[in-house]
């Protein structure tokens, strides 16, 4: 792939840094992950993190000051893994 000639980053991208006081507040809404629920888990888990800091998916990237946990098998969840919400 030669990305050269052609930026895909929007203009507008809003990147966000999600500290370990937000993480943990997203891991209140989570069930499971892909790793022990692979058929239940079918969102990313930054769709969680669209909703707690009400940002705009679209144009937003977010940063995790450390991997969030899965709270059922403390897998190390990122920002595209897959969850089951509570
Ligand atoms: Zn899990």
């Amino acid at each position: 792939m030669t990305g050269e000639f052609f930026d895909p980053i929007p203009e507008k991208l809003n990147v966000l840094l999600i500290e370990s006081r937000t993480l943990h507040e997203a891991e209140r809404f989570i069930e499971s992950c892909e790793y022990c629920n692979p058929v239940g888990a079918e969102i990313p888990f930054d769709c969680i993190l669209d909703s707690i800091t009400a940002s705009d998916p679209s144009v937003t990237e977010y940063i995790l000051e450390e991997p969030a946990k899965c709270p059922h098998c403390r897998h190390e969840i990122l920002e595209k893994t897959l969850i089951e919400p509570e």
